[in-house]
């Protein structure tokens, strides 16, 4: 049997209870299989979300693309791999988006500076979608979707300085004609970010309850970047698999070898 669909106002009440501040800025992840079925579908979800938020909110979501080979358009590349509701969110009326692959997408007060340029190389760094967020004291929140979602953890691999990286391109136009750009971004499979869960668990420092349908997770950008890179600081390959176990992390190990060179 099909589980009710969850109104917009008990949405915002479940937000509300998480601990979603009105007026802040929040960050979210979404899986919507996980938190369906909710009344107006993702639509609903979204604007579920900035009632929560009120008036003053800044609503933020990934927005990238995973299409390396054409030029990113914020204007028409759709946003793959993200789930739907993220996917729908760059196309409303009054939502900015940012002129990069690796895209995020704002609403709301400080949604131009969110979405301002940022470079290629890194894609999360502090002069980032991902990075503003932490600036302004943003909240995280993951939407049926576990910290292996979670974009800021790479903020804090950025800011620790991890030694691995992984080879990537992606193609920008120059002077009108589509051009291969190559960078290096700290990626794997990124499975060992949901430790993370166990960290902010450990002090307190993050809220569970559901959303819809879905377990959801809520926590302080600034919280998380600082219990990572404690954590990183100790072990900086602290979240790549031991060899063997998947190629991403296999590649990532490799890349600290071939460093050590
Ligand atoms: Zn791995």
């Amino acid at each position: 049997m099909l589980a009710p669909a969850i109104s917009r106002s008990q949405l915002c009440k479940q937000l509300r209870d998480l601990g979603v501040e009105p007026g802040s800025v929040l960050l979210v992840h979404t899986s919507f299989s996980k938190i369906k079925p909710v009344e107006d579908g993702p639509l609903g979800l979204i604007a579920a979300l900035r009632l929560a938020l009120g008036p003053q909110r800044t609503l933020v979501m990934p927005s990238m693309t995973e299409d390396d080979d054409h030029p990113f358009d914020s204007k028409t590349t759709p946003c793959i791999g993200m789930g739907i509701v993220s996917d729908m969110f760059w196309r409303l009326p009054g939502v900015f988006r940012s002129d990069n692959p690796s895209a995020f997408a704002a609403v709301g007060e400080q949604a131009v500076r969110i979405t301002a340029p940022h470079p290629i190389d890194p894609p999360h760094g502090l002069n980032s979608p991902v990075g503003r967020v932490y600036e302004l004291d943003g909240q995280v929140l993951l939407l049926g979707v576990g910290h292996d979602a979670n974009t800021t953890i790479h903020l804090a691999e950025s800011l620790a300085g991890v030694r691995y990286m992984s080879k990537k391109y992606t193609t920008v136009l120059k002077q009108g004609k589509p051009t291969r750009v190559d960078y290096q971004e700290t990626d794997h499979c990124c499975q060992k970010f949901n430790l993370v869960d166990r960290w902010l668990e450990a002090r307190g420092l993050q809220r569970k309850g559901d959303i819809g349908h879905a377990e959801a997770r809520l926590a302080q950008s600034q919280v998380i970047v600082a219990v990572v890179l404690e954590q990183l600081r100790m072990n900086d390959t602290i979240f790549l698999h031991p060899k063997g176990v998947d190629v991403e992390c296999d590649e990532a190990r490799k890349s600290i070898d071939s460093r050590v060179q």
